[in-house]
C-alpha cells in the first residue's frame, strides 16, 4: 500500500467504487480505495440489484438515467460482466389517485427524455400475466428498468478504476482521521498509515463510524429491508424474462430471479438496525428473517398476485441498508470540514450510484458538481437533524416508500421541532402548519372552530377558498405573515462591502438601502438569491433561504480569504415579520417615530427603527408585490412585536395570511423563488434577473460566465403563464408543450385569487418564449390550453410597491 494519495475513498460498496472510477475518469489517478474486508461487504452484496429511472425530482431522475447507461460502458472498460438484465417495467396503479399519479410521470418524463407509456389494464394484464387485474386500474410501463448483479457491477466499477490508475486496498480497516493544519488528511489504517489531500466517506453501514472520527453525526440510519424469492413456476420456462414491477399499493416490488420470483416490501412497521453503532464485525452477514414483519404485504401480494401463494418460498433475505430522513443521498463537501466529502446514505446503489460518483467526483475535481444535486447534497441537514429525529423521519420515509406524496401533503413524525416564539399565538389563530427544515410555520388559517385539516390531493383542496380570502385582505387591507422562515447572515467588517461585491451579483446597495442580488457559481449559474441590507458602513443583514443556510456557509467559507470580513449565519437570532397591503403603512406608522412616506422612505429603504418598544430592523419591500414591510427582530423581541402589530392591525382589518398566500402573491408578480425558478441549472438572464446582475462590476464570482450568458441570450427563457385550468392548477414539472410539441417544464403554479388566473411559471426554450399562444400545459394527464403573459399579472407597472 502507498502512503500518499491525492484521494482516499473509504469503502468498497458500490458506491466507492463509483467515486473513485469517475475520479479516475475526470483525470485524478493517484487515487486509492481502502475497504476493511472484501469489496461489496456492506449493504452492496445482498442487493436485489433492482433498478430503474423513474424519481420523484427530475434531477435525480436524470443521475438514474445516467447509472442505468453506464453499465454497458463499466462491462465495456473492464471485461466484467454486471449481469444487465434489461427486461423493462410495469409501475401499477391500483387507485385513482394513483394513476393520476402515473399521468403526471408519464408527463414529466417527456422533457427528460424518458419513453414511459400509459397502458390500460388489459394491456398490462397482456405484459404481466401473474396479476389479477381486478385490484388495478392502470400501469406505467418502462422500457429501462430491469436489474443488474451487485457483485459484477463492483467489480466492474473497481476493475475499470483500476486500469484508470487507482489503487485497491482490501482488508484493511480505516481505523482514524486526523487533518493537519493545512488541511490533508492522515488515514490511520490497520496497516498502516496514508496521507491524502481529500477524504471521501463512501461508507455506506458505516459512515456513521468514519463520520465519527471527524466529529460529524452524520443524519443516517440503516433500515432492515427484506425480500423473498419463490420456488420455480413452471410457466415462466422459456418465457421472456419478466418485467420488473411495482405494486404501489401493495408496496412491493418484484422480479423473476432464475426460475422463481423475487418479491421485496417496504412494510409500514419498518425496523431501524443498529440505531446508534454499526458493528465492525458485521460483514457479508445476513439479518435473522422475520416473515411475520412482513406477513402483511406478502397477503396481499399472494392476492394481487395469485400465482406466487401457490408456489413455496426457496429464500429469504433480510440486510440492512442506510437512508437518510428524506430517502435521499448525502453527497459533497461537508461544511466546516476541509478537504472531506460524503457519499453515503444512498438507498438505491443501483439506480444511482453511478449519478452519485459522477456528480462527486466533478465536484471534486473541476469544484462544482456538474448537475443539479441540490436534493442530495449533505449541506441540507444542519444540526437540528440529530440521531432521534433522524430515526423517526427515516422510519416514517421508509413506511411511506410507495405511498403517494401529495403536493400539499405534510408529513407529522417529529413535529414540532422548532418554533418561534409567537408559535402558541399563532396557534390560537387555527393554521395548518408546515415544516421546513424542522421549523414549523403557518401555510394557512382555517376558520376558527373549524378542523384544521387539508385533504391531501393533486387538485384543489378545501384550503383554496380560504387562501382566497388571505389573498383579498393583503390586496385591499393589510395582511401579516412571519418570515422566521429565511435564512440570513450578518456580515461586518472594515471588507463587508468588497466582499459582497465580489460575492454577490448586485451592486452593493447605500446605507440604509436594500437591494436584490443573484449569486452565481463560476459557471454563471444560480446559487442563490438574497436581499442585501445595509445597516451601516461596515454591517449588512443579508437575507436568503433557510434550507440553503449550510450551503451558503460551505461557499462563504472557501472565499473569505484575502478580505477583512466575518460572516455569520444568524437565521433563528433574528425572527420577522411582514406587513402587506396598502393599509400596511397606517399601521407600522401608528408604531413608530420615523417618516414612513415614500419620500422620507421609499421603497427599498432599509433602516433600524423602534417599533413601539421593540428595536427592529425595517425594509420596505414585501414578496407579495404590494406595499408593504418586512421587519426583523432579535428572537426576545418577537413576541412583543406580534402584540402591537396585532394591536395596531385590528382596526385596519388585519388578516394573518400563510405560506400558501404568499405563493399565490408572487406568482401574481412573476417574483421566482430559490429551488423553483432559480436553480444551478438556470442562469440569471434566462431567470429574468437581468437587472439585478451589474456587469458595469468588472469583477465578481460568475460574472464571465453571465457575460456570455447575456451575449449568447442564454438556451431557455423563464415564463409566466396563464392556463385555462379546471380544477387543478400546476405544481411544478408539468410538462410545457408549444404547438404540439414539449418545449420546457413548469417550476411553480399556484391560483392567482386576485387576478381570478391560474398561473404557472416555468422554463422553454429561447425561440419558443417568444410566443404568446399555443402554449398548452400538461395537467394530470389533461392538455390545457395557456396563454404567455408579457408582464405579471398583477400591477405590472410595479406601482403598488412604490407609492
Ligand atoms: C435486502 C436489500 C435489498 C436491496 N435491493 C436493492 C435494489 O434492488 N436496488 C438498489 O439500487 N439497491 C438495493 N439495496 C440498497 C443497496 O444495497 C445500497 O444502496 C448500496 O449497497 C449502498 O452501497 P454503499 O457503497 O453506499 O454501502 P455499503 O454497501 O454498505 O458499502 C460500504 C463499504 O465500506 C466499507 N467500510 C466501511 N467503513 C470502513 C472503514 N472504516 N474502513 C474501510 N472500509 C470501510 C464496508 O466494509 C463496505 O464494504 C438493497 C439493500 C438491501 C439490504
Amino acid at each position: 500500500m502507498k502512503n500518499q494519495a491525492k484521494v482516499v475513498v473509504i469503502g468498497g460498496g458500490v458506491v466507492g467504487v463509483s467515486v473513485l472510477y469517475h475520479l479516475t475518469k475526470a483525470g485524478w489517478r493517484d487515487v486509492m480505495l481502502i475497504e476493511r474486508a472484501e469489496l461489496t461487504s456492506g449493504s452492496t452484496w445482498h442487493a436485489a440489484g433492482g433498478m430503474h429511472t423513474v424519481n420523484g425530482d427530475p434531477n435525480v431522475a436524470k443521475l438514474q438515467q445516467y447509472t442505468i447507461n453506464l453499465y454497458r460502458e463499466l462491462e465495456q472498460i473492464s471485461g466484467q460482466s454486471c449481469g444487465l438484465h434489461i427486461t423493462g417495467g410495469l409501475m401499477l396503479a391500483g387507485t385513482p389517485e394513483r394513476l393520476d399519479w402515473l399521468k403526471m410521470t408519464v408527463a414529466r418524463g417527456r422533457y427528460l427524455g424518458m419513453d414511459l407509456e400509459l397502458i390500460d389494464m388489459a394491456e398490462t394484464k397482456k405484459r404481466f400475466p401473474l396479476l389479477d387485474e381486478k385490484h388495478f386500474v392502470g400501469a406505467i410501463y418502462d422500457p429501462i428498468e430491469g436489474h443488474v448483479d451487485p457483485y459484477g457491477v463492483t467489480h466492474a466499477y473497481a476493475k475499470s478504476a483500476q486500469l484508470g490508475g487507482a489503487e485497491i486496498v482490501r482488508q484493511n480497516r480505516v481505523v482514524d482521521l486526523k487533518q493537519r493544519a493545512y488541511g490533508s488528511w492522515d488515514v490511520i489504517t490497520e496497516h498502516g498509515d496514508v496521507h491524502a489531500e481529500h477524504v471521501v466517506n463512501a461508507g455506506g453501514l458505516w459512515a456513521r463510524e468514519v463520520g465519527r472520527m471527524v466529529g460529524l453525526e452524520l443524519p443516517i440510519l440503516a433500515m432492515e429491508h427484506q425480500y423473498i424469492i419463490t420456488d420455480d413456476l413452471p410457466e415462466l420456462a422459456g418465457q421472456p424474462e419478466l418485467l420488473h414491477v411495482i405494486d404501489f399499493e401493495g408496496e412491493i416490488y418484484m422480479r423473476q430471479e432464475r426460475g422463481g420470483v423475487l418479491l421485496g416490501t417496504y412494510e409500514r412497521a419498518g425496523v431501524p438496525w443498529s440505531t446508534r453503532t454499526t458493528p465492525w464485525d458485521f460483514g457479508q452477514d445476513l439479518l435473522p428473517n422475520d416473515l411475520e414483519r412482513i406477513a402483511p404485504s406478502l397477503e396481499v401480494g399472494f392476492k394481487h398476485f395469485p400465482r406466487l401463494g401457490e408456489v413455496g418460498i426457496r429464500r429469504i433475505v433480510n440486510g440492512p441498508f442506510t437512508f437518510a430522513p428524506d430517502g435521499n443521498p448525502l453527497v459533497g463537501p461537508v461544511p466546516g470540514l476541509r478537504n472531506f466529502w460524503v457519499a453515503c446514505g444512498v438507498m438505491a446503489g443501483f439506480s444511482q450510484g453511478g449519478g452519485v460518483g459522477l456528480a462527486l467526483a466533478h465536484w471534486m475535481v473541476d469544484g462544482d458538481p456538474g448537475a443539479d444535486i441540490w436534493g442530495m447534497d449533505v449541506a441540507r441537514y444542519g444540526e437540528w437533524a440529530t440521531r432521534r429525529y433522524t430515526n423517526v423521519k427515516v422510519r416514517e420515509n421508509y413506511s411511506r416508500r410507495f405511498r403517494i406524496r401529495f403536493p400539499n401533503e405534510e408529513l407529522p413524525a417529529a413535529r414540532p421541532l422548532k418554533t418561534t416564539p409567537i408559535y402558541d399565538r399563532l396557534q390560537a389563530e387555527n393554521p395548518v402548519w408546515g415544516d421546513y427544515c424542522g421549523l414549523e410555520h403557518a401555510l394557512w388559517f382555517a376558520p376558527k372552530g373549524t378542523d384544521a385539516r387539508e385533504d391531501v390531493t393533486f387538485r384543489r383542496s378545501n384550503a383554496h377558498k380560504h387562501v382566497a380570502a388571505e389573498c383579498r385582505a393583503v390586496r385591499d387591507a393589510v395582511g401579516m405573515i412571519e418570515i422566521s422562515n429565511y435564512g440570513k447572515f450578518e456580515v461586518t467588517g472594515p471588507d463587508a462591502e468588497r466582499w459582497l461585491a465580489q460575492i454577490m451579483a448586485n451592486k452593493v446597495p447605500a446605507n440604509g438601502r436594500v437591494a436584490l442580488t443573484p449569486m452565481l457559481n463560476e459557471n454563471g449559474k444560480l446559487i442563490g438569491d438574497f436581499t442585501m441590507c445595509r445597516i451601516s458602513a461596515e454591517r449588512f443583514l443579508l437575507v436568503g433561504t433557510y434550507a440553503a443556510e449550510r450551503f451558503y456557509q460551505r461557499w462563504f467559507e472557501a472565499r473569505l480569504a484575502g478580505f477583512k470580513v466575518q460572516v455569520r449565519a444568524c437565521a433563528m437570532e433574528w425572527l420577522g415579520l411582514s406587513i402587506a397591503g396598502p393599509a400596511s403603512r397606517e399601521l407600522l406608522q401608528s408604531l413608530v417615530d420615523e417618516d414612513l412616506g415614500t419620500k422620507a422612505f421609499p421603497f427599498m429603504s432599509f433602516g433600524a427603527m423602534d417599533v413601539g418598544l421593540v428595536p427592529a430592523l425595517v425594509g420596505r419591500l414585501s414578496f407579495t408585490g404590494d406595499l408593504g414591510y418586512e421587519i426583523w427582530v432579535k428572537s426576545e423581541f418577537h413576541r412583543e412585536l406580534y402584540e402591537r402589530l396585532v394591536a395596531a392591525g385590528k382596526p385596519l382589518g388585519l388578516r394573518h395570511f400563510g405560506g400558501r398566500a404568499l405563493n399565490a402573491l408572487r406568482m401574481e408578480k412573476s417574483f421566482g423563488s430559490w429551488a423553483r425558478e432559480y436553480r444551478p441549472i438556470y442562469g440569471p438572464f434566462e431567470a429574468n434577473l437581468d437587472r439585478f446582475v451589474d456587469l458595469k462590476k468588472t469583477d465578481f464570482v460568475g460574472r464571465a460566465a453571465a457575460l456570455a450568458e447575456k451575449t449568447s441570450a442564454g438556451q431557455r427563457k423563464l415564463i409566466t403563464l396563464d392556463i385555462d385550468a379546471k380544477d387543478c392548477d400546476a405544481i411544478a414539472d408539468e410538462p410545457i408543450w408549444l404547438n404540439g410539441r414539449v418545449v420546457g417544464w413548469v417550476t411553480s403554479g399556484a391560483y392567482g385569487h386576485s387576478v381570478g388566473k391560474s398561473l404557472a411559471l416555468g422554463y422553454v426554450d429561447r425561440e419558443s418564449a417568444q410566443a404568446t399562444t399555443g402554449f398548452e400545459v400538461e395537467l394530470i394527464g389533461d392538455r390545457r390550453a395557456a396563454v404567455r403573459l408579457d408582464s405579471p399579472a398583477f400591477d405590472p407597472s410595479g406601482q403598488r410597491m412604490r407609492t
